[in-house]
């Protein structure tokens, strides 16, 4: 807190090797959360028990669900000699004792850097029987030294469709959706919108059931919710992918698209209105599906609300901190409500970053900033240069919030201080409705308390 306050107004060296308040967290974080996607999935982190506790807390703490995981335990000896004989001793006490459906192995910082080869490890624990007839065992890697959650996110997914997906040759009809790092309740809101379509949607992974279940009073090692793993099985017999988030699931559509000759239409996730329409255009095309009026219903909605509010957003000037896929998203709907994205970091890197924002931007009557990788610093600097009327992003954006005295809407991840994310999405026509409100409130509450006496009215 201290520290923030001061930060510097102007930058006098342009940092290269220094990230300060990091706008993404390590690559097993996003591993780990994909995996969760999966119903009867027990993740494993082949690292030290440090690593393990840090990625299962970070997924704790922003769903205030339990989360159950393994780890390799390197001690010393497994830090120098391999964690081979550690993993294999795990994989087959996780499948003996917690009786998993299907174990899913990421790397860490640790075991990527000594060498260790995760897949001859995994084949090996197969070829020796660890892992039971009918159970599944999945891996990937991520050094967190590079990308970050959403990297991770993007190379679990993969791993998914590399070890699971078949084609038998026979097509089955299904859509596979692949939604991108979002929170449960937009997994749910993404398949929800398939079955409004009347599409047979495949959605993996999907941690709806899994990171937002309902407390029944008895504990359930493996939650309802998840994506089946018959379904992602039958990911490779699809009619089509439609891929949510370039960064987050590029990798996946494209393997079952060269792999499994499963076409692939990679789009944005759907916040706000023009992406959400895309989506559900997606849907039609793929499937021949008309758009039912139950959709239009809801998109009138948004429309409607936008129309009648667009005098609060007009000019608006947001401060945005987050990953890429979402950025992005939420760039379009601030562009589609007036608004002004000044300020966007990211910490995920990715040249098509900067030239996605400066295409959506290209018409807005304002500079642009942009950074990616950036941090919340360069953010903190750009916004104490010209302040700005919002901030969009984690919860650690608050200190910047607190700093400079602006309004945070917290979207992202981690959201640690506030409840709401895993229950009601932002995705969709009525996810764009909670942005809005969500930003309406921030705006006017600010107006409500700022004003004079004189100008203080009831109704806006
Ligand atoms: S050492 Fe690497 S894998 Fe482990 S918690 Fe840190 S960044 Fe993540």
């Amino acid at each position: 807190m201290t520290l923030l306050r001061h930060t510097p107004k102007e930058t006098t060296v342009e940092r290269e090797a220094l990230t300060i308040n990091p706008a993404k967290t390590c690559q097993p974080v996003g591993a780990m959360y994909a995996a969760l996607g999966i119903h009867r999935c027990l993740p494993h982190s082949h690292g030290s028990q440090g690593c393990c506790a840090y990625h299962r807390s970070a997924i704790i703490r922003h769903t205030k669900e339990p989360v159950a995981a393994g780890t390799s335990s390197f001690t010393e000896g497994s830090s120098v000699f391999g964690g081979q004989s550690n993993l294999l001793t795990a994989i087959q006490n996780m499948f003996s004792v917690y009786d998993p459906d299907i174990i899913a192995v990421h790397s860490t910082c640790l075991s990527e850097t000594i060498g260790d080869d995760l897949k001859q490890i995994i084949e090996k624990a197969k070829s020796e029987g660890k892992v039971p007839e009918g159970k599944q065992l999945i891996y990937c890697n991520t050094p967190s030294y590079v990308g970050s959650h959403v990297t991770g996110y993007s190379n679990m997914v993969f791993g998914m469709v590399r070890g699971l997906a078949k084609s038998t040759g026979v097509k089955n009809g299904k859509v596979n959706i692949i939604p991108g790092f979002c929170e449960p309740s937009d997994m749910a809101e993404i398949a929800r919108l398939a079955q409004v379509m009347g599409v047979d949607g495949n959605v993996f992974p999907n941690t709806h059931g899994v990171l937002n279940a309902p407390l029944t009073g008895q504990h359930q090692m493996y939650p309802e919710g998840g994506a089946k793993l018959a379904d992602i099985a039958a990911s490779g017999d699809a009619i089509g992918t439609i891929g949510l988030g370039e960064w987050a699931t590029g990798q996946a559509a494209k393997h079952l698209d060269s792999e499994n000759k499963v076409p692939c239409n990679i789009l944005g996730l759907p916040f706000g209105l023009e992406a959400t329409d895309d989506y559900i255009m997606a849907l039609s095309e793929m499937t021949g599906k008309t758009v039912p009026a139950a959709i239009d219903f809801e998109r009138g909605q948004l429309v409607d609300m936008m129309s009648d509010y667009s005098q609060y957003f007009y000019g608006k000037r947001v401060a945005l901190a987050g990953d890429p896929d979402q950025l992005i998203g939420l760039t379009k709907f601030l562009v589609e409500l007036d608004m002004i994205p000044a300020y966007l970091v990211s910490g995920t890197p990715g040249n098509k970053f900067e030239r996605a924002i400066r295409q959506i931007t290209k018409d807005v009557p304002a500079e642009i900033k942009v950074k990616c990788p950036g941090d919340m610093f360069h953010l903190h600097q750009w916004i104490k240069q010209e302040p700005v009327d919002l901030l969009i992003g984690n919860t650690y954006l608050k200190y910047v919030s607190r700093d400079e005295d602006i309004p945070l809407i917290r979207h992202g991840f981690p959201i640690v201080d506030r409840m709401g994310h895993t229950m009601f999405p932002t995705v969709g026509y009525k996810g764009a409705l909670r942005l809005m409100e969500k930003m309406l409130e921030a705006i006017l509450g600010r107006r409500d308390r700022d004003d004079t006496e004189t100008k203080f009215e009831l109704v806006y």
